[in-house]
């Protein structure tokens, strides 16, 4: 856990390292940008940092990696070190938190786990560290509750809120930490760390890459629940459009959306350990929520617009940049039986249909609308 493993997050680190250098470490920071770029990572690394023991390091050095607490830190053990997540209400005191659903971080949660921890003296070092996973999904009770901590934080601890939807926090809540930006990854970094790290052929890596589009922790989790084999069944149907049968389309693109629905819960328990203990259950089941399956659906609908706007660079003549190799005769074909205009027109028949789903529209209903507008039939836009 280390600031120097993070990659291409230069500003962010930066910042960092000249608050460590300076003695003056903020007592609430904000870490705020895209997901899967490295904000958690880095948000380890500050926090092995204010917690290490060694104190023949320079201020700005990375954790020694070999003390007590660096050692504790690694294998999850260290009392001082506090991650706040959505999983922690089934471990919360009270039977009735423990049953609640989870969807958000709630203010009893916030107490237990935060407010009242961070008045106490740390246990091992110099302060307690508390990394917030997914800040935003405090809702409002939570976010009112943890303002006087943010302000005057007990003692010397060190909050870090980590979220990709900063604009979901209150202002109050926003203006009492330290911002801390973070971007997008280059493409080649992300397809170059696909390949090292699942041993991907360059051709699937750059796909992948290009999909999540510079966030390197949303392709692995894509990798995980099976993305572009997706992407080839979304293929199959769009190939089938033409035989038009709007209803097979939708249902098809339905299945899909709750097959990944379920690989993505299937991941977020498999990578919540501490969740599988006794006395706790898993999110059990073959039933997606109404939620789960609307994110699973967007994700098929970007598949959907990949496929278009594949085809829209090949009908431009730039084949060249094409990133989806494994779809090529595929989009090939797509291109050769349309226009320019055709293909612009569904892939904002898509961008549409996303929107809808926003809507609370029947999602079969959208994929079916989909299906027409892809078609050509109706008009894309009024
Ligand atoms: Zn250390």
């Amino acid at each position: 856990m280390r600031l120097t493993d993070v990659r291409h997050q230069d500003r962010a680190i930066s910042i960092l390292r000249r608050a460590l250098r300076s003695g003056r470490t903020h007592h609430a920071y904000l870490f705020d940008g895209p997901e899967g770029v490295g904000k958690e990572l880095t948000a380890r690394g500050l926090a092995a940092r204010l917690l290490c023991g060694d104190e023949s390091l320079e201020p700005d050095a990375d954790a020694c990696g070999r003390c007590p607490s660096c050692k504790l830190l690694a294998t999850g053990n260290h009392l001082d070190f506090h991650l706040i997540h959505r999983g922690l209400h089934k471990f919360h005191p009270d039977s009735t938190i423990r049953s609640s659903k989870g969807l958000f971080l709630s203010v009893n949660l916030i107490r237990h786990f935060l407010i009242e921890p961070a008045g106490m003296k740390p246990t091992q070092g110099p302060r307690r560290v508390f990394l917030i996973r997914d800040a935003e999904r405090m809702n409002e009770e939570a976010q009112n509750a943890l303002l006087k901590t943010l302000e005057e934080p007990p003692g010397s601890a060190c909050l870090i809120l980590v979220t990709a939807s900063a604009s979901r926090l209150l202002p109050t809540i926003r203006s009492r930490c330290q911002r801390v930006p973070f971007g997008l990854l280059p493409p080649d970094f992300v397809a170059g760390e696909l390949e090292a790290r699942l041993g991907l052929s360059a051709a699937n890596a750059r796909a992948l890459a290009s999909l999540a589009g510079g966030r390197l922790g949303v392709a692995l989790l894509w990798h995980r629940i099976g993305l572009l084999d997706a992407l080839d069944a979304v293929g199959g149907c769009v190939d089938r459009l033409p035989a038009g049968d709007p209803e097979a389309f939708g249902k098809t693109l339905v299945e899909l959306a709750t097959e990944l629905a379920l690989r993505t819960r299937q991941q977020a328990d498999e990578e919540a350990p501490a969740e599988a203990e006794e006395g706790t259950t898993k999110s059990a089941g073959k039933i997606v929520s109404t939620d789960e399956l609307r994110t699973a659906l967007k994700l098929v609908m970007l598949l959907v617009a990949s496929l278009y706007r594949e085809a829209l660079v090949v009908k431009s003549g730039a084949a060249a940049l094409c990133s989806l190799a494994g779809q090529q005769p595929r989009v090939e074909q797509l291109a050769a039986g349309t226009t320019l205009d055709r293909l612009d027109e569904c892939i904002r028949g898509v961008n549409e249909a996303e929107r809808t789903l926003d809507r609370n529209v029947m999602p079969q209903l959208v994929c079916e609308r989909l299906a027409v507008a892809l078609l050509g039939e109706l008009p894309v836009s009024g």
